[in-house]
């Protein structure tokens, strides 16, 4: 199992730090320098790479500052993105090898229309596709390719590892327990994200297997259109529409 690091950034991104061998590393999304470099000499570490899901200046702005430190490193990056200080641009279905580890590259629209998620290793970079317990807002893409970029998800092997760039996990489940008021595993995980919460303690990595039982965005289709309040309950039963109720409701929440 590949061993990653959190390094913390803002108020509340997670800059994931994945562990190779001679003293190397990958970073995902970084949106600061400053505490990657601190991180890097603590460890005694150098960077081998970065990885960038999509163009939020809360993921990229630390990119430049890292390049000038290590100019030997190599930024990927989405294809047909606003940000484009990247030297190998990507698209789905590709795969790009670094620290011996292959990732496959995932289009994942919805959040923004550029973004891409890294699967391999036993784990996903989901970026802000795919959080704990929720997903991203829909800022450039529509319900429909969200909702698609979802199957991504579920499609995973239920051990897959989720890394999600943002400590949400704990207002995601207070949603998840109001849509989903029946669901055990749902109320029994709020708790253990309360006590963690409750002493500062990270709730990532997830799992594809627990997200599968407990995120309502991953599980639109298993939520009972009665489970939606009145004002954003869709006129159909479709998945895509109560994904897209959920999300509007999630928005208003
Ligand atoms: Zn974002």
């Amino acid at each position: 199992m590949a061993q990653v690091e959190a390094i913390k950034a803002y108020k509340d991104n997670y800059i994931w730090a994945l562990q190779g061998s001679d003293n190397k590393l990958v970073v995902v999304d970084p949106g600061l320098a400053e505490p990657v470099l601190d991180y890097l000499q603590a460890q005694g570490k150098t960077l081998a790479a970065i990885l960038i899901t999509h163009h939020h200046w809360d993921h990229t702005t630390g990119v430049a500052a890292l390049k000038l430190a290590y100019p030997e490193i190599t930024v990927y990056g989405p294809k047909n993105s606003p940000f484009t200080d990247v030297d190998v641009a990507l698209s789905d279905g590709d795969t790009i090898t670094e620290l011996g580890y292959e990732f496959q590259v995932r289009a994942t629209p919805g959040h923004t229309l550029d973004h891409i998620c890294y699967i391999g290793a036993g784990l996903v970079f989901s970026g802000d596709t795919l959080f704990s317990g929720g997903c991203g807002r829909l800022f450039e893409g529509s319900a429909e390719q969200m909702w698609q970029s979802m199957q991504v998800f579920r499609d995973l092997d239920d051990n897959t590892q989720v890394y999600c760039t943002h400590e949400y996990t704990l207002a995601n489940m207070q949603f998840a327990a109001a849509s989903q008021p029946h669901n055990e595993a749902v109320l029994s995980y709020q708790h253990q994200v309360e006590a963690k919460r409750a002493q500062d303690i990270i709730t990532l990595p997830s799992t594809i297997g627990l997200e599968k039982r407990i995120n309502p965005f991953l599980r639109a289709d298993a939520i009972p259109l009665g489970a939606i309040p009145p004002q954003f309950r869709p006129q159909d039963d479709e998945p895509v529409a109560k994904f897209a109720a959920l999300r509007t409701w999630k928005d208003n929440f």
